[in-house]
């Protein structure tokens, strides 16, 4: 086999270039002797889908979240599809979310049968509700916002229309793992919160994982159907489910960050970007750059620490690249614009996101990173800002 068509097989591998990198998995696993002796006895308990592990990640999230339920999946995507199947969604159904996300949002809708349908943005990364009311037709059965970058959407606005409309919600919160909205966590606004817990994300696992969560009894049941072959008894089927599961070692690795670092992780994050802010707010002033803002109601969790660059994106993307600095786009193509949409969406139809993809810069933020290396970080963005 010569061929190698996986383009992520160094996805992990530190580029000793880089300074100062976005990701940090070294780092974050370097002490890893409490779980191995978890997953050890989990070995001699033989307990590897679906057992006792599993049951305590999802009360350690509920308690987490104050969510009533919890239902532990086999990845984020799959929680969105199996959140949409369990409010009854699928072929001939529209589904309203953003084109400015993670391609998992649209896999999860689309393996639900449902079409999803893009409305813009607004400057602040999220889905504009004035633009959801215009992609209304009588086929819309549900909303997919996506909380971009660790920040809720506009929640009040989005659930008037749907109340108005009979739509559901289901939240994608796979970048608002431990956000709030005056007090309550991404994921409880609508019917149903998505979350992954990939290697990238704020809890993360050793591999893929996801949850979901819900206040509502009925759906709860139908998630567990769902993500275990639509099975009541070891006999007996009363839907067509899935095969997704979180893995029994995977939730022993949440577990022990849940308990140990998850508070961390999300306070670093957070004095991180309040840091970064206070040190580039002069290239705010200036005109250059527009900076994360959260507003007073909304706990901002900083999955991303997104700049806009208004001028010059790419090349400072490369100068701050050649100085060791592991800046990133997330994203340049907004999905409107991908190959499988290209028969039904232009460049122009979503101006606010596309817009923002050109201007869009990701700076580290991760717990790891020192009072050095941000200041290292904004130097270099200084230097950057006077050779222009
Ligand atoms: C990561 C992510 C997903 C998909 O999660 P997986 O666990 O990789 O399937 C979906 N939506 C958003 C916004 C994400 O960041």
């Amino acid at each position: 086999m010569k061929s190698n068509k996986n383009f992520l097989i160094n996805q992990y591998i530190s580029d000793k270039k880089l300074k100062i990198t976005h990701n940090y998995l070294q780092k974050q696993f370097s002490d890893i002797e409490s779980i191995i002796i978890e997953i050890r006895n989990l070995v001699d308990r033989g307990d590897f889908t679906l057992g006792i592990k599993v049951q305590e990640f999802e009360e350690k999230i509920c308690k987490r979240t104050s969510a009533k339920f919890c239902v532990a999946v086999g990845s984020g995507t799959d929680a969105i599809t199996l959140g949409l199947k369990a409010c009854g969604i699928g072929y001939g159904d529209e589904v309203i979310t953003t084109p400015y996300t993670f391609f998992g949002t649209i896999g999860g809708i689309k393996n639900s049968g449902a079409e999803p349908i893009f409305a813009d943005i607004c400057d602040d990364f999220n889905i504009n509700p004035d633009e959801i009311r215009k992609k209304i037709t009588n086929k819309t059965k549900a909303i997919v916002p996506v909380h971009w970058s660790g920040l809720i959407c506009n929640m009040a606005e989005i659930k008037m229309i749907a109340q108005e409309y009979g739509l559901r919600i289901i939240e994608d919160a796979c970048h608002c793992i431990d956000a709030t909205l005056d007090g309550i966590h991404a994921g409880l606004f609508g019917d149903i919160g998505c979350f992954s817990l990939h290697p990238l994300k704020n809890l993360n696992v050793w591999g893929d994982g996801g949850y979901i969560i819900t206040n509502d009894e009925n759906l709860y049941d139908k998630l567990l159907l769902l993500r275990n072959h639509g099975q009541i008894n070891r006999n007996e089927i009363e839907i067509i489910g899935h095969n997704s599961r979180l893995d029994s070692i995977q939730a022993i690795v949440a577990i022990n960050i849940i308990e140990n670092h998850l508070d961390k992780i999300t306070k670093a994050r957070r004095k991180n970007a309040n840091n970064l802010n206070e040190l580039l707010i002069e290239y705010e002033n200036e005109g250059y750059l527009s900076l994360p803002r959260s507003p007073k109601n909304k706990m901002h969790v900083y999955h991303l620490y997104c700049l806009k660059v208004n001028n010059y994106r790419n090349e400072m993307l490369n100068f701050l690249i050649e100085n060791g600095i592991d800046a990133k786009i997330h994203y340049p193509i907004p999905i409107h614009l991908q190959k499988p949409f290209q028969n039904k969406y232009k460049k122009g139809d979503m101006p606010v996101a596309e817009l923002l993809s050109q201007r869009e810069l990701s700076l580290p933020v991760h717990e790891f990173l020192s009072e050095n290396d941000l200041n290292y970080i904004v130097d270099k963005i200084k230097v950057f800002f006077n050779s222009i």
